[in-house]
């Protein structure tokens, strides 16, 4: 069985690449298991901050890493994909899922239903050790709306508020099985998987 470290502080991301790795031949350990640091995401784009992660966590635990920097990209703010790489700390540094979801729907105060597109990305990369040269990096991206409030208690981060058109309900509202099948995180976790002839 192969045995990968999970370049993840995030526990509800964690949960999710756990659950959907839990019937592959992979053995995942959390970083926290070597004690690994969370590294600083000075990155500029998702990928450079998955990079980061996965060789920080692979240096520190001497396995193999797997990585995502993820985030929300909404049309109606300013800024190229806003908040983006920033998702996590959108309303500061120490900010609250809910204080990020609070700033969010307050940014959009106005915005009609139509002009309220938003896609969840997911830049996912696996490292063979901490120098290796050829990471393999896989995206998916999830397409859905800004709701006017939060519904739903299921998942993390900014799913009460992200409205999914094909289930007609908010991410927080789908069992984590069905969430996982439509998300960004795995699409891109199916592709890492195909990738690493893991797939069952
Ligand atoms: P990262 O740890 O820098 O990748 O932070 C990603 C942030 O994007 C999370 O803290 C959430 O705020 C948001 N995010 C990413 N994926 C999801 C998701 O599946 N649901 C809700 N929010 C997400």
């Amino acid at each position: 069985m192969k045995r990968i470290v999970l370049a993840s502080g995030n526990a509800g991301k964690a949960q999710e690449i756990s659950q959907m790795l839990a019937n592959h031949r992979i053995e995942v350990l959390p970083q926290s298991a070597f004690n690994v640091m969370e590294v600083e995401e000075t990155g500029l784009t998702f990928v450079e901050n998955a990079l980061l992660k996965a060789r920080n966590a692979a240096a520190h635990s001497g396995l193999p890493a797997i990585a995502d920097d993820s985030g929300l990209e909404v049309d109606a703010l300013d800024g190229d994909g806003a908040p983006g790489i920033y998702s996590a700390r959108y309303a500061g540094s120490n900010a609250s899922d809910s204080d990020n979801m609070a700033k969010l729907l307050g940014a959009l105060t106005g915005v009609e239903g139509a002009q309220r597109t938003a896609r969840f990305q997911c830049l996912m990369v696996y490292m063979e050790h901490a120098h290796d040269p050829t990471p393999i990096i896989c995206q998916g991206t999830w397409e859905g709306r800004i709701l006017f409030e939060p519904r739903g208690t299921q998942g993390f981060g900014y799913d009460p508020v992200f409205f999914v058109r094909t289930h007609n309900c908010s991410a927080a509202e789908l069992p984590a099985i069905v969430k996982n099948n439509l998300s960004h995180r795995g699409q891109a976790l199916r592709q890492l998987l195909t990738a690493l002839g893991a797939h069952q």
